[in-house]
């Protein structure tokens, strides 16, 4: 059976926020719940997917992953640990590390109630660069999704015209306490959900939340030397904190694509080159590409085919220091084809007098056969 997809699983959008997320989670993991839906298969599966889907979509690592490569990306049968979207038991220890998840806040310390300031979401956004941008730097604009204040109600939520009413459930305290058993606790109130203020009549525009969805440009000043994996952190550009709480950060993650010619490794770049037969044999000199240009290089007579020459200083200074890295390349002996019968009489030729002066001509060959021959002494063959 396929896979549902972990956002449609949650009823969010691809670009739902953290607390976005969260807010579903809590709804549905209550709705699915199967202490609340005893012995409804049903619900019990549903259950399931919500919590594996938020266990992904909450990590921002996994999120990423997930968004990169789909369920191939985060599928919790593969690498253990993390995710383990495996057995879920109806114990009641189960029980409890569920509602610790979706209830900590009111049971533990850090309550929402009562207007507390909450740091906003870190976000990240991925940034593909080229090879020789990552090596040289590089500066770009880049546009990412935010919310910004209503400008129909000035942020308020309420309609233009109405006003934000005390809540009548907690009298703007924004916290009420419950009777649970034996305890009374203290809970954010569920009518204004802790803000101590509700809106009859909510803003069209905004749907009563206050801000819009809008895009903002920012730049990035990419460093030379990065590699993929390296990220910029952007102070305060993440989304924005509630009630009064200061903004996340946003991360910009560099993504280097592939090059046609190069690869890097570290401080290092990779290439190969083509090298002819006759060069190889009898000596020359080829031109190579560099990031930055070209350079010639030196072949001695009989180089053989997969030798690497080190060009120094063509390769990467590494962004957080240390030696300027090298160009490798390896020569790679193409054979000729498409040979004129004047040219295959001229190997021809070229092969009997390497059969007959009695010289070594192939260092690689004769050490093989060498090796074969013990070998097979060695089995008495
Ligand atoms: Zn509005
Ligand atoms: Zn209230």
């Amino acid at each position: 059976m396929a896979k549902r997809d972990y956002y449609e699983i949650l009823e969010v959008s691809k670009n739902a926020s953290e607390s976005d997320l969260k807010k579903a989670y809590r709804r549905l993991a209550m709705k699915y719940h199967p202490d609340r839906n005893p012995d409804d298969g049903d619900a019990e599966v549903r259950f399931k997917e919500v919590k594996e889907a938020y266990e992904v979509l909450s990590d921002p690592q996994k999120r990423s992953a997930y968004d990169q490569f789909g369920h191939a990306g985060v599928d919790p049968s593969a690498g253990g640990g993390g995710a383990g979207g495996g057995g879920f038991g109806r114990g009641s220890a189960d029980f409890a590390d569920i509602f610790s998840d979706v209830f900590g806040d009111i049971f533990g310390g850090g309550g929402r109630g009562g207007g507390r300031a909450f740091r906003g979401a870190d976000l990240r956004y991925r940034m593909e660069i080229s090879l020789e941008e990552a090596v040289q730097g590089v500066e770009q604009d880049i546009r990412i999704p935010t919310q910004v204040e209503c400008d129909a109600c000035e942020g308020s939520g309420a309609a233009p015209g109405s006003e934000p009413e005390t809540c009548p459930t907690c009298n703007g305290h924004g916290d009420v306490r419950v009777q649970q058993g034996f305890f009374s606790i203290q809970q954010s109130c569920p009518r204004c959900q802790g803000t101590g203020q509700v809106i009859s009549d909510p803003c069209r525009k905004c749907r009563g939340n206050g801000t819009v969805s809008d895009q903002k440009t920012l730049h990035v000043q990419v460093p030379p030397g990065v590699d993929t994996g390296d990220r910029i952190r952007l102070s305060g550009e993440g989304e924005p904190g509630e009630q009064g709480g200061p903004p996340g950060d946003l991360y910009v993650e560099m993504v280097v694509k592939p090059h046609p010619i190069f690869t890097r490794e570290g401080a290092d770049l990779r290439c190969d080159i083509p090298l002819s037969v006759t060069t190889a044999a009898l000596g020359g000199e080829i031109e190579v590409p560099t990031l930055g240009g070209r350079v010639t290089l030196r072949i001695p007579a009989g180089t053989q085919s997969g030798k690497v020459f080190r060009v120094r200083g063509k390769g990467v200074k590494p962004v957080r220091g240390g030696t300027h890295g090298d160009l490798l390349c390896r020569v790679m002996m193409e054979t000729p084809v498409n040979l004129t019968g004047r040219q295959k009489e001229l190997l021809e030729e070229l092969a009997e007098t390497l059969d007959q002066d009695g010289q070594h001509h192939n260092p690689r060959g004769s050490s093989w056969l060498d090796s074969v021959k013990s070998f097979f002494d060695r089995m008495k063959l």
